[in-house]
């Protein structure tokens, strides 16, 4: 046994310990009864702890050493690119003592409960003194990560996009702002898509073999995952086995399909990793931003195109039933690419997104360095939705309460949404470019050569590359917001049939 073999080995048990969590977490959100919940919550930190002991084990210092100094890590791509990742995943984890990752963790599930019942009942000051210690315990954390010269926030944002700074987003976002205030308000002037289909009362099961015969048709594979419901929708990949949840309502089909398709999207990342590096960083994959842009890019370039939806209307009658009778595809395409300002994220559209993000963008960065009190978050939270999406907001449930992300301690990934959005628009045109026209693929169901193109380009690469890294090789330039807002710019001027 080399170095490596026995890196590897001890890393891959780290690993299973990691994804043993995750199968119990998602048997949490999907069936656990109510309560087993104080037992389950005192299993995922036994495994955490038992992950982050293996991954701090003294051995793995030594054991990198030596591979690095060991000429055939060079010579060997894959070994290269593990032993890399290797070393970034473990100067992390040593970086951070272990009464700070324990605290953490407890303070974790104390704030996001707190949350939870101050959500409930719209009172922000009853969240307010868990956020402000989540805030301190977050700029401690920051300090043990970063690097001479590397703010906090850059410090935290690296942790989920690699390479990612607050500079890089300011250059992105700022123009990218500016231009979806403007087309949000040119959109007024256009006709308005109707949202009845959307208002049809459809029952349940037949929501669900229509939204399943559409996973089946982008090519998810029942052999190594699932599709099943919860409150929240979400992806987890807990093994060889990646679990898609997603939910459906009394109405709103198309709520229910746009969640399946997005949580798809992830599922098919997962699934098209290859399985000889499972365990291992070249087998996972490479940042969430890129992840979200598979989940986008099916969900909106796919799922919310006229020519997805000229093949997909057949199904949907088959499905569906009288609740299609006096639609059609093209209506149908117009509704679910409706432009409404809203206060809720996670129901916004495509147009308008963008600008929730970037609230919260402003936001956490000045409460991590320190320029924003907690007690003025929700006027400031209020003020940003005034002048960005130009909506009043009534209330802090429907405000500053409505994300469970800061509870849990998760700053710096805000933006990683609006990333995956551009590198999804960045990527579905070098798809349209180098495969001949999407459009002419989607209209007649053949969702394959897409799926098989971003395994060859992104999925099958794991960690290999950085995201930037991947970016350049996938589409021959840098990350911009150009593309994203031609797609938008094309897309809805034909829905709201804007003059060119
Ligand atoms: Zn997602």
């Amino acid at each position: 046994m080399t170095a490596y073999d026995d890196l590897r080995a001890h890393l891959r048990s780290a690993h299973l310990l990691g994804t043993t969590a995750a199968l119990l977490s998602w048997d949490q959100e999907t069936m656990m009864p109510k309560g087993a919940g104080a037992v389950r919550a005192e299993q995922l930190s036994l495994l955490a702890e038992l992950q982050h002991q293996r991954t701090t084990d003294p051995r793995v210092a030594d054991w990198l050493a030596a591979c690095e100094a060991d000429p055939r890590t060079q010579a060997d791509p894959d070994r290269a690119a593990n032993v890399r990742q290797w070393r970034r995943d473990h100067t992390r984890a040593t970086r951070l003592p272990s009464a700070l990752v324990a605290e953490l963790a407890a303070h974790e599930s104390t704030a996001q409960q707190g949350w939870a019942t101050a959500r409930s009942k719209d009172d922000y000051r009853r969240f307010q003194p868990l956020l402000d210690r989540m805030v301190v315990l977050q700029q401690q954390k920051a300090d043990c990560l970063r690097l001479p010269g590397q703010s906090r926030w850059d410090a935290l944002a690296d942790l989920y996009e690699p390479g990612m700074t607050a500079a890089l987003l300011r250059e992105l976002f700022g123009p990218l702002r500016q231009q979806l205030v403007a087309l949000r308000q040119r959109l007024t002037d256009g006709s308005e898509p109707d949202d009845a289909f959307q208002r049809q009362r459809i029952e349940r099961p037949a929501q669900e073999t229509f939204v399943r015969a559409v996973t089946t048709a982008f090519g998810f594979d029942p052999k190594f995952g699932r599709l099943d419901t919860s409150v929240h929708p979400f992806c987890t990949n807990v093994g060889n086995d990646v679990r898609l949840c997603t939910r459906f309502g009394d109405d709103d089909v198309l709520d229910a399909l746009g969640s399946t398709m997005h949580e798809c999207g992830h599922g098919l990342y997962e699934q098209g990793t290859e399985p000889e590096h499972f365990g291992t960083p070249l087998g996972e994959p490479v940042s969430l931003g890129i992840h979200e842009s598979q989940s986008r890019l099916w969900e909106n370039h796919v799922g919310r195109s006229a020519a997805f939806w000229r093949w997909c209307w057949p199904l949907a009658q088959r499905h569906l039933g009288a609740a299609c009778d006096g639609f059609d595809a093209a209506r149908v395409f117009r509704t679910a690419n409706r432009v409404q300002p809203s206060l809720i994220r996670v129901e916004a559209d495509e147009a308008t997104y963008d600008l929730h993000v970037m609230v919260r963008f402003e936001l956490e960065q000045a409460l991590i360095d320190g320029q924003l009190g907690t007690a003025n978050l929700p006027g400031e939270w209020n003020r940003l939705y005034r002048e960005y999406l130009g909506v009043q907001v009534p209330n802090d449930r429907q405000g500053c309460l409505q994300d469970v992300h800061w509870s849990c301690g998760l700053f710096g990934y805000f933006p990683t949404y609006t990333l995956g959005n551009l590198y999804a628009a960045q990527f579905a045109a070098a798809a349209d470019r180098a495969l001949g026209g999407l459009d002419q693929l989607l209209e007649r169901g053949n969702f394959t050569t897409l799926r098989e193109w971003l395994r060859r380009q992104i999925h099958r690469h794991g960690r290999r590359h950085s995201p930037a890294e991947l970016c350049q090789l996938v589409t021959g330039a840098p990350l911009s917001s150009a593309p994203f807002l031609a797609y938008l710019e094309q897309k809805l001027g034909s829905v709201y049939r804007l003059p060119a």
